[in-house]
């Protein structure tokens, strides 16, 4: 462990400290890369919820939307900050957000949105108790591994709906969004891992490299930029399959959805017939 200077928030109580060295840009953010690199997770989903409201979409994608943006809010605190309320606050919602992910992508293949918020009440009440169980035992048992372990489960079953999905529904739309995010992400976690597995030769090369190189350095930063444009797709596929599953009455008539504007944005458009 390098010397940790202490900056506004003082002694770390995280249980995590990343690679990246603390306080080095400012006196009041530990890890600066790390927390910029979190803007994503804000912006994306706050365009998200914006596009959700101006394509007039079922209302529940927003509480999707926000829940990426939660994850954001909470790694920005905890890169910030690097105290352990503040790791719970990334943490947790990650877990949370993910089951709330697996909810609505059980419920991409109905052919109406129902009124209620959650109609399938017994997976509902799977995914809360999961939910609740992790969350008492990680307070009680603060061990990384097991949030990092918890989290891979989530997403790895999301990915298994995804491509049943996927099969089920054969939407080349919704097929580039899955290919494009999983390459992303998966690309994301190799960062991850090298930023923990190198840190020693990560932090020798930034030694000797002019300091605007730094946050190129940085792969846990990266991991973010590709885990939040990953996510923000999460949920635009799930927002485009559940409309490629909807009866006529609940799309617009003679027209689909379609991704634009570099695949950030998901728009009516008049039906093509070469499609
Ligand atoms: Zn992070
Ligand atoms: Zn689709």
């Amino acid at each position: 462990m390098p010397p940790v200077n202490n900056g506004y928030w003082g002694e770390p109580t995280a249980t995590i400290d990343w690679c990246e060295e603390n306080y080095v840009y400012s006196y009041y953010i530990a890890e600066m890369t790390n927390t910029i690199t979190n803007l994503i997770m804000i912006i994306l989903p706050l365009w998200g919820i914006m596009e959700v409201i101006k394509q007039e979409l079922d209302w529940r994608f927003i509480y999707l939307h926000s829940s990426i943006l939660i994850v954001g809010l909470g790694s920005w605190a905890f890169h910030m900050t690097l105290l352990y309320g503040m790791q719970l606050f990334d943490e947790l919602p990650m877990i949370w957000g993910t089951c709330f992910l697996i909810y609505y992508l059980s419920e991409v293949q109905k052919s109406s949105f129902s009124k209620k918020m959650f109609s399938n009440q017994p997976l509902f009440i799977f995914l809360s108790l999961f939910a609740v169980i992790f969350t008492a035992i990680y307070l009680l048992w603060p061990q990384p591994l097991f949030q990092h372990i918890s989290y891979g489960v989530l997403v790895f079953t999301t990915v298994g709906m995804d491509l049943r999905l996927l099969k089920i529904n054969e939407c080349k739309t919704c097929k580039k969004i899955f290919l494009i995010s999983a390459a992303i992400y998966l690309f994301g976690f190799i960062l991850w891992n090298l930023d923990k597995i190198f840190c020693q030769n990560l932090r020798l090369l930034r030694l000797n490299i002019p300091g605007a190189f730094d946050p190129f350095t940085q792969l846990h930063g990266w991991w973010h930029l590709m885990s939040g444009y990953a996510s923000y797709s999460q949920v635009l596929f799930i927002i485009h399959a559940s409309y490629d599953f909807k009866n006529e009455k609940q799309t617009r008539q003679n027209m689909e959805l379609q991704t634009w504007r570099y695949g950030f944005s998901l728009g009516w458009f008049k039906k093509s017939h070469d499609l």
